[in-house]
């Protein structure tokens, strides 16, 4: 295609040659129309390799077949899905940042039949254990019968979780291995560590208002990033300045601990402040590869305070030494079936087992950590005001990387940055991930349950993954009590939101809406039980092939999806028009409003909750 100019504006430099009018090269120029429709699907939030589900009505036998979204929360998947999702875990960062209730208020008092199940249950393990005494094993059989029915009965009273531990035979329950004990360790607290105040941690999650003098209230709340120490000085473009001097080692191991890290400074803090300090962000890649984390904090805490307990924290790992790399993946220890161990290639003499390993750290008195993660000294902290812009940027800022790869949130370009990237992979790739990774063979140490089917340093661990670069939990830490809510919870409050302005309220809608977070994702048969209690089951769901009869090219599911998102995107801007003139009634809700149209364009359908959302007007 050539580029034409239009009358009245500067002639475009055309590229040296355009291809011929015809040729292969001009033929290639043009937009593929299957990637223009994926392109406009993405546009309108239409989730891109949605799943093909089979609903049956069991009342006609009529059979529909209905498209979900496939939930992906990375965009190298679903775009849509992905932005969708980074949607929720932003409403339910704000929700739970600035509040000034207690999420979850506590359960309500026991009821009367409750207690006395309690009680009956109570008298039922005091003539178990006259029984067990006497040796009465029939009568203790009896009474374990018994026993299992009053439970079942407790659970169905409403009452959650177990009232103790099932009763097992009294000669199993002895560990045989290393699992069985308990090792005791050194936690005496290092001497380079300050020492902490403690005080005893009251149940409140949130944060202290402030008087103004002018009489107003207002209750801040707190940004923080923490990040790792160096491993050496490094460029803008987060190469070390000296490659050979980086400490790739340290770098590597902090990265493999860093989640045990944080949940110590989360303890600290807590113990440090006294009441149960709660937090939302993630984990991501600096530019030079080692993770930090952002935290929205509730309430606020002396900066000062927030720095000494980052200095305080460390994180000791007691694991066997590693200093003698005495295998390598291409000369590795072999497995003996006969001595069911692994052995040396040459010598075939046992390696040390995991357990005799760490006998051997309890047994020396001078034993020190095989590692100790730290902090660095960068510690970021300052105060934001709810309701502020400041406030919804730092929740942007929070979620800019959790639709990306960990490996794509800052892609090497250079040949500097490649190699910078080879050798931490390189040093991740002999770190071993856990008690039980394949890589201890490399240091002649069997791991935790050693077994034939081990690669000795080729564990399949996600830290040793290239893409990883060594974060291979969650990224995304959200503290217990921070809303009171789960992301399907948030997740209905949104369809919630739509649904009431667009004024839809049939009994089926509610039903619909409040299965989607207990089937979603299950494949195979599923049952749709249309609002849980003692309703009648309408519906089977399954799977459907791609290559079913029923189903259909997917370009053609886009392209309905895409028209009836279009359509239904006008109608949910002319009811936000009209709500806007309208009696307010929708304004506790209003400031999520903008985050999320488009949610709901499948009200009725089905148990699912369909593909992505509207404009993202923050992007
Ligand atoms: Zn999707
Ligand atoms: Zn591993």
């Amino acid at each position: 295609m050539t580029a034409a100019t239009l009358p009245g504006l500067e002639p475009v430099p055309t590229p040296a040659a355009a291809p011929r009018p015809g040729s292969r090269a001009a033929r290639m120029a043009l937009p593929r129309s299957v990637d223009v429709l994926k392109q406009i699907a993405i546009e309108y939030g239409v989730c891109v390799r949605p799943l093909a589900m089979r609903r049956t009505d069991l009342d006609t036998g009529l059979t529909e077949v209905i498209d979900l979204p496939c939930g992906a929360t990375r965009e190298d998947k679903c775009p849509p899905c992905a932005k969708k999702n980074r949607r929720l875990r932003q409403a339910q960062i704000r929700e739970g940042w600035h509040r000034d209730d207690e999420p979850l208020p506590g359960p309500q008092p026991a009821t009367e039949a409750q207690k006395s199940l309690i009680l009956f249950r109570a008298h039922l393990e005091f003539s178990r254990d006259e029984a067990s005494r006497a040796c009465q094993w029939d009568q203790v059989e009896d009474l374990d019968e018994a026993i299992r029915e009053v439970e079942e009965a407790i659970a169905a009273e409403g009452l959650r979780g177990r009232v103790g531990p099932p009763h097992t035979s009294t000669d199993d329950d002895q560990g045989d291995d290393d699992t069985g004990r308990r090792r005791k360790r050194s936690t005496k607290r290092r001497q380079d560590a300050p020492d902490l105040p403690r005080r005893k941690v009251e149940a409140r999650t949130v944060g202290r208002t402030y008087t103004a003098p002018d009489g107003s209230t207002y209750r801040p709340s707190m940004w923080l990033t923490l990040t790792l120490d160096s491993y050496g000085p490094v460029r803008p473009d987060g190469t070390p300045v000296n490659p050979n001097r980086y400490d790739y080692r340290r770098a590597a191991w902090d990265a493999v601990h860093f989640p045990r890290l944080l949940d110590r400074f989360w303890q600290n803090l807590r113990r440090c402040e006294g009441w149960n300090v709660q937090y939302a962000g993630c984990v991501e890649p600096q530019r030079r590869l080692a993770p930090h984390a952002h935290f929205a904090i509730r309430g606020t805490i002396a900066r000062d305070t927030l720095r000494t307990v980052a200095a305080a924290t460390y994180h000791q790992v007691w694991w066997p030494p590693v200093d003698v790399q005495r295998y390598t993946a291409d000369r590795p220890p072999v497995w003996d079936e006969q001595a069911s161990a692994w052995v040396d290639p040459d010598t075939h003499h046992p390696l040390t087992t995991w357990t005799e390993a760490l006998d051997a750290i309890d047994d020396d008195p001078d034993a020190e950590p095989v590692h100790v993660v730290r902090f660095g000294t960068q510690v970021d902290a300052r105060g934001v005001l709810p309701g502020t812009e400041d406030a919804e940027r730092t929740i942007r800022y929070v979620t800019k990387y959790i639709t990306k790869h960990t490996g794509d949130c800052h892609k090497a370009t250079t040949d500097r940055q490649r190699t910078h990237l080879d050798r931490l992979w390189r040093a991740l790739r002999v770190t071993p991930c856990t008690e039980r990774c394949a890589n201890w063979l490399l240091y002649g140490i069997q791991p935790r349950k050693a077994n034939a089917k081990l690669k000795p340093g080729r564990c399949k661990g996600k830290v040793h993954q290239r893409d990883t670069l060594g974060i291979g939990g969650r990224r995304i830490l959200i503290s217990r009590d921070w809303s009171g809510k789960t992301l399907a919870d948030h997740k209905h409050d949104v369809r919630a939101w739509v649904r009431a302005l667009l004024g839809v309220t049939t009994d089926s809608t509610t039903a619909n809406g409040t299965t989607e977070s207990s089937t979603a994702g299950s494949p195979g048969q599923l049952v749709d039980d249309q609002g849980a209690t003692a309703e009648r089951v309408r519906h089977a769901w399954e799977l459907a092939r791609p290559d079913d009869a029923d189903v259909g090219p997917l370009s053609f599911r886009l392209m309905r999806s895409i028209s009836e998102r279009a359509r239904w995107r006008t109608e949910l801007l002319a009811a936000k028009d009209r709500a806007e003139q309208g009696p307010a009634d929708l304004s506790a809700t209003q400031h999520i409003a903008p985050q999320h149209d488009g949610e709901e364009d499948q009200v009725g359908r089905g148990p699912y909750d369909r593909a992505g959302s509207g404009p993202d007007q923050h992007e």
